[in-house]
């Protein structure tokens, strides 16, 4: 498998974590292109958005309940993002 993600999500590329669970992490870019530059990757693989169904919402929503706590987390409500 040659998907960079996967490589971050197996530390092959290495990536600070700002946050993991068993389904999705937060990482720091290591190429930022911001100030602030965050991936929030789902454990599971996808080619593209394309490969993203009805049956993932549930993984979805958590993704984005994940950036939400590193948003709180780190305190970033306050300088503002962009997603
Ligand atoms: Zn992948």
């Amino acid at each position: 498998m040659d998907c960079l993600f996967c490589k971050i999500i197996k530390k092959e590329i290495p990536a600070p974590r700002l946050y993991e669970d068993d389904h999705a992490i937060v990482v720091k870019d290591i190429n930022p292109q911001a100030p602030v530059h965050l991936l929030a990757l789902p454990r599971k693989h996808y080619a593209g958005v394309h490969e993203v169904t009805g049956a993932d919402k549930k993984l979805f929503e958590h993704l984005f309940n994940a950036i939400s706590a590193v948003v709180e987390k780190e305190k970033l409500a306050q300088a503002g993002f962009a997603s």
